[in-house]
């Protein structure tokens, strides 16, 4: 065992090329894509597995892109998973609006809803088949080790043993979600705004005769959007930002009475919902960092930039971010000189798409949801009506701004 100047006890110090903070669908995207060219990854992640409730469970046609690439698309579609080729919304009692993805031109124009754990299972059981890939379970990231101003490691605390452990890499990639802890030991600025809104999150079952794939309900100032999870509906409530304690005091019976008046067709199941346990509360947020690197040090995911739920896009982003850092950065890891123009080059390839879908966010949030919660008589814009202006949101909720591939495919 060795020690450190704080008489702190480290049981065990490893050396790797790339240590990566957090198992989410960043740092394993990440992981996996470094260990198949050979590079020495070590992955920490704080919980024992991978399983999360509400965190998003959506492939969009660019993750799927990518997995194609990388040969893994057609053993991930074996994973049980729902499709969703469309959207419908309906504001009262006006004519639903279809926004339809089969005119995207991909080999995948469909969102696959695959429970997140099942994803990073997958991809973290391919990633274990290169050796030179190690994952950590239960490892709690607490302090950054920085040696002569740059980053050189982490020090974490193991959930098993309780003890000190040090891994020292020539990279730290913080991709520790949005709320990241490497983050805030790399006292990096944010820039943030406040989006007028929050989102409960809850489940109802679905039944035989109900539509598949993804709806919306907009009704009265409330927001209703159901995504298909096979036997279950999750479900997204919307409400004005700030005004969750004041519903939850209410109770939750006025909570299923809301449900209820935005969506009728959930009458013969809203009694599933019993409790506020049963409720998982987002606060919406979208922030980013201003500079996502450091000497030894790089942000990506969430822990760059926090997404808003609208389009759900977080997962692409950060899978995009993934495959931009490993694009960028296998060939300097692989030579073990990692400069810090080339973690600056991996956020020059990302700001502009992250601030363009930040920017789009913000607009659906003010022009449209926040005046659906405050304008019981909210009409869509009329331009929502023409099909070909529609196209565009779909567009850059498949993709992002931009398609991002994976280089060198060997
Ligand atoms: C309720 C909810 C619903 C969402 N729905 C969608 C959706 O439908 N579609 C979509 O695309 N996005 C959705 N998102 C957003 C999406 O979850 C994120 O954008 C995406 O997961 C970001 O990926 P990431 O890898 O950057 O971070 P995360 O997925 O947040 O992963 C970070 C990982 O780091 C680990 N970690 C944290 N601290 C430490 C530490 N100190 N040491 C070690 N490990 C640590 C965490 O345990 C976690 O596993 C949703 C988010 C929420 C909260």
């Amino acid at each position: 065992m060795a020690s450190t100047n704080e008489e702190r006890v480290i049981a065990s110090v490893t050396e790797t090329d790339c240590c990566i903070v957090g198992g989410g669908p960043a740092g394993v995207v990440l992981a996996y894509l470094l260990a198949r060219k050979g590079i020495r990854v070590t992955l920490l992640e704080l919980h024992m597995d991978f399983d999360r409730d509400f965190r998003g469970d959506t492939a969009h046609p660019s993750t799927l892109e990518i997995m194609d690439q990388l040969g893994l698309a057609e053993r991930l579609h074996e994973l049980r998973h729902t499709k969703i080729r469309q959207f419908n919304l309906q504001v009262g009692d006006d004519e639903p609006l279809t926004i339809d993805l089969s005119f995207l031109k991909t080999k995948f124009p469909y969102i696959m809803m695959v429970p997140q754990v099942h994803f990073l299972d997958f991809i973290t059981e391919e990633a274990k088949k290169f050796p030179s890939f190690s994952l950590v379970l239960g490892a709690n990231v607490q302090e950054l080790i920085r040696v002569d101003g740059a980053v050189r490691g982490v020090l974490y605390r193991g959930h098993e043993d309780n003890e000190w452990h040090e891994v020292r890499a020539q990279l730290t990639v913080g991709a520790d979600g949005r709320s990241s802890r490497v983050r805030r030991l790399a006292e990096t600025e944010m820039v943030k705004t406040s989006p007028p809104m929050d989102v409960l999150w809850f489940r109802l079952p679905r039944r035989a005769g109900d539509p598949e794939g993804l709806a919306g309900r907009i009704r009265n100032g409330h927001i209703l959007v159901m995504l298909d999870r096979l036997e279950e509906w999750q479900i997204a409530f919307v409400i004005l930002k700030g005004t969750y304690h004041q519903l939850r005091e209410a109770g939750i019976e006025q909570l299923k009475r809301l449900v209820v008046e935005t969506d009728p067709t959930l009458q013969d199941r809203i009694d599933h919902l019993e409790d506020w346990k049963q409720v998982a509360i987002l606060s919406v947020e979208s922030s980013r960092v201003k500079q996502w690197y450091q000497p030894g040090l790089l942000l990506i995911g969430d822990a760059a930039h926090v997404m808003s739920p609208v389009g759900g896009v977080g997962i692409n982003y950060a899978i995009q971010d993934a495959v931009v850092a490993a694009n960028v950065l296998t060939a300097p890891l692989k030579a073990g000189r990692v400069q810090t123009s080339d973690l600056k080059r991996v956020q020059h390839l990302r700001t502009l798409p992250t601030r363009f879908i930040q920017a789009f966010q913000a607009v659906v949030q003010k022009r449209i949801l926040g005046n659906a919660l405050t304008n019981k008589q909210f009409k869509l814009p009329f331009f929502m009506r023409l099909p070909l202006l529609r196209r565009i949101p779909a567009r850059l909720i498949a993709f992002g701004l931009w398609r991002v591939r994976v280089e060198d495919q060997k």
